[in-house]
This record gives structure tokens, C-alpha cells and sequence, in this order.
């Protein structure tokens, strides 16, 4: 099955969900406030993201953390493997429209249907738009040119990760978008935390 037709099942997204229980676990035991150092509580907020087709029908929860100081109170949200930061859509959908999506710059209106979703063009544009210009200003982004080789084009991004996945063998569309939204998931925590006085702590962006 191409990319281009991939349908995700539940499996998939109950995979995904697994993996930001797992994160949240090790980002609660090993980090602490970015501010203050202090320890952090657990404080998911609700959320609905679109795209999950019948995985997603209610609200689910996106793991976040506050600092348990009361004169501090700092929100801190680890990278997710199922949201994409400040976009309604499931990160997998918006990960491979943006990847697959037309890049002429005609066509701005109308729909395409990618992962079992209907998408308005102009979204999808935006995706485009923040991967191939907001993205590679980021560290997350440095931090995955450093260690991918040959290091994924802006110009290119996120078709250019998808690719390098791909060529290192990972075989099904469900494994290769999986790879890719764990190298993003990487690249966010991994540019993010540094040491701090001795224990981990997620920097401020
Ligand atoms: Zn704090």
C-alpha cells in the first residue's frame, strides 16, 4: 500500500498513544520545572484532535506538566507523538499531507483526501508553509540536521525525513510515518533538554 492510500487503523493511533504515556512517564521521573528546577505534576489538558477517524470520537487527553510550586506554576508540554503543537489535526496527518500535499503553488482551493481524511488545500498550504519556512529555524530542526545523513533540505521538509526513513528500511506507510513522527518527537525533546544542576530539565523555547 502507498502512502499516497494509507489508512490508519486503531492499532496505529493506540500505538501512538502508548508512546506519549511512556514519554510522559520518563519526562515526570527525570525532568524538572524549566524555570525553577522544582518538580513537576502531572496536569493533562483535554483536547480533540481531528483526523483520528472512530480512534478519536471523545476527548483525549494531551499529556502536559505544571511545576509544583505555587508562585511558579510553569505549564511544560513534552513533544507528542499523537498532537501536532497548536494544530487541530493528529500530528500523523499533518505530517504527511504537508509531506505529500501538491507543492505548486496553483490549486490553492479545493480538497484532498490523504490517511482517511478530508482536507481543505489552504490547510494543508499552511502546514507546507511552517514546515519549509518556521521549522528549520527551529533547533529541533539543527538538532536533526546534526545527526541525519545527508541532513533533510528545508525546502523539502517533512517529504525529505519521510524519504530518509524510507531509505533506511522501515517498510510499511505504518512504520514509516511512525519513524518519522518519532524522529520529530526526538528532535523536539532532544534540542529541549539539557542538564540542569544535575537532573534533566526541558528548556524554554
Ligand atoms: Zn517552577
Amino acid at each position: 500500500m502507498s502512502l499516497r492510500h494509507w489508512a490508519p487503523q486503531r492499532k496505529f493511533f493506540a500505538q501512538l498513544v502508548r508512546f506519549d504515556r511512556d514519554l510522559a512517564a520518563q519526562v515526570g521521573a527525570s525532568t524538572g520545572c524549566p524555570r525553577c528546577g522544582s518538580k513537576l505534576h502531572r496536569a493533562d489538558y483535554p483536547r480533540k484532535p481531528l483526523g483520528g477517524g472512530e480512534f478519536f470520537s471523545g476527548l483525549v487527553r494531551r499529556v502536559s506538566f505544571c511545576c509544583s510550586q505555587r508562585e511558579c506554576r510553569r505549564r511544560c508540554t513534552p513533544p507528542s507523538f499523537v498532537f501536532a503543537d497548536r494544530k487541530w489535526y493528529v500530528l500523523a496527518v499533518v505530517v504527511l499531507a504537508a509531506a505529500l500535499g501538491p507543492s505548486a503553488q496553483e490549486h490553492v482551493t479545493g480538497q484532498l483526501v490523504l490517511a482517511g481524511t478530508t482536507l481543505a488545500l489552504r490547510t494543508v498550504r499552511r502546514w507546507q508553509a511552517f514546515f519549509r519556512q518556521s521549522y528549520p529555524r527551529s533547533a529541533a530542526f539543527a538538532w536533526l540536521r546534526a545527526r541525519l545523513s545527508p541532513p533533510p533540505a528545508a525546502a523539502k521538509f517533512p517529504l525529505a525525513l519521510l524519504g530518509h526513513v524510507r531509505r533506511s528500511g522501515c517498510g510499511s506507510p505504518d512504520q514509516s510515518i511512525a519513524q518519522t513522527i518519532n524522529l520529530l518527537v526526538l528532535a523536539g525533546l532532544g534540542s529541549r533538554i539539557e542538564k540542569f544542576e544535575g537532573r534533566i530539565t526541558i528548556r524554554r523555547d
